[in-house]
């Protein structure tokens, strides 16, 4: 297939890490890398210009939020996705699956901390083998998200990589329930390849390998899904009350997802968890976290997070972080943007998002460089 492939350059002889190309007919994606999170069509407080400029190679973008507004079919009639938001890159979207899941349990740190108590919210209506039938959030009307309806929206919407229809099971889930859930949603896997299948579209399908923390289910998973020609594998699921179980789980599982594939942790992009999770040879992660810091004013530096409003910036007539090339530092001082967020100034929330995206392109860099010298 011309129209996505993936080559791994070098594995690293140190560890699983891998550096790699993933092609895509809109450019190429180094990797490992980070993906940055544009829910609606846009990096929030970013344009796609802007977000070009600050690096970033790979953007996600969820159709659960898509189809509801502006609608699938409306993005269609644009041309897609990237010519509706002008972005020139590669994009992936998930299957609305996922939101599926925040709506019934309030998402999942929500739903971990409720210890298993929180039940389905009125906005999920039932979930059962065709689909799942809920309530807009915007205007109350009944939806059913299908597998093929979740393959047929995001081949409207257009993005370089799509991702099976699959259901997320909470973390305080019955063994019974959990297995129930498991056989579903590889049926779900299944009929969202064959609907692909049926349209390619220039589009990459990622399967979505599940079992939760049974180390068993997942090889199952992996054992399923590796079975069938899907483009590459995202980890999902629940992936663990802590970075410890996390990564317990996917060193058990990296080892049985092919080599000659890309895959994807779904939700991951603290820093910790990325120093864990590379030298496991994941190659890319999507995270809301750096936008969503850098909109509270939490600005990554190389010592860690830094706080734009603490005392003393008022007076720091330098950059964020001396060296740094992004376009906020080469324009503005530390104690220019601790003023705007005080001041409550939009601009704040635009210059501190490209400092944190700069931050993590520049960050997956360093990691590659690594990775090559055998470091990692
Ligand atoms: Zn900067």
């Amino acid at each position: 297939m011309s129209y996505f492939s993936f080559k791994v350059i070098h594995t690293s002889k140190k560890s699983r890490a891998r550096v790699g190309k993933i092609y895509t007919p809109h450019g190429v994606i180094d990797t490992p890398n980070f993906v940055a999170v544009g829910t609606n069509g846009a990096l929030k407080a970013l344009d796609s210009k802007t977000a070009e400029l600050a690096g970033l190679q790979l953007m996600f973008a969820n159709t659960y939020h898509l189809m509801l507004q502006p609608g699938a079919d409306a993005i269609a009639q644009a041309g897609g996705i990237h010519t509706f938001m002008n972005r020139t890159q590669p994009i992936i979207t998930d299957s609305g699956g996922f939101q599926v899941f925040s709506l019934a349990y309030g998402g999942v740190s929500d739903e971990i901390k409720s210890k298993g108590t929180k039940q389905h919210s009125n906005s999920v209506l039932k979930i059962n083998e065709e689909g799942v039938l809920f309530r807009s959030y915007r205007d109350g009307a009944k939806i059913l998200l299908t597998a093929e309806r979740s393959i047929q929206e995001q081949k409207k919407i257009g993005a370089d990589i799509i991702v099976c229809f699959d259901e997320l099971p909470p973390y305080h889930v019955s063994p019974e329930s959990l297995k129930r859930s498991f056989d579903r949603t590889h049926r779900w896997e299944k009929r969202s390849l064959d609907e692909h299948l049926k349209n390619k579209n220039n589009q990459a399908l990622y399967a979505v390998v599940h079992g939760g923390l049974d180390l068993e289910l997942r090889k199952k998973s992996c054992k399923i899904l590796t079975a069938l020609p899907y483009d590459g594998f995202a980890l999902g699921g629940s992936v663990g009350k802590n970075r410890e179980e996390m990564i317990t789980m996917l060193t058990h599982i990296m080892p049985h997802l092919p080599e000659d594939k890309p895959n994807h942790l779904l939700g991951i992009g603290d820093i910790p968890s990325l120093d864990a999770a590379v030298p496991l040879g994941i190659d890319t992660f999507d995270s809301a976290h750096p936008t969503k810091a850098a909109r509270h004013g939490l600005l990554f530096t190389k010592n860690g997070r830094l706080r734009a409003i603490q005392g003393g910036n008022a007076t720091a007539f330098r950059p964020i972080e001396d060296g740094c090339t992004c376009y906020t530092c080469q324009h503005y001082t530390l104690a220019y943007l601790c003023h705007l967020f005080k001041a409550n100034e939009l601009t704040a929330f635009t210059l501190a998002t490209i400092h944190n995206i700069h931050f993590m392109v520049n960050l997956m860099a360093d990691y590659r460089e690594k990775i090559l010298r055998d470091e990692v």
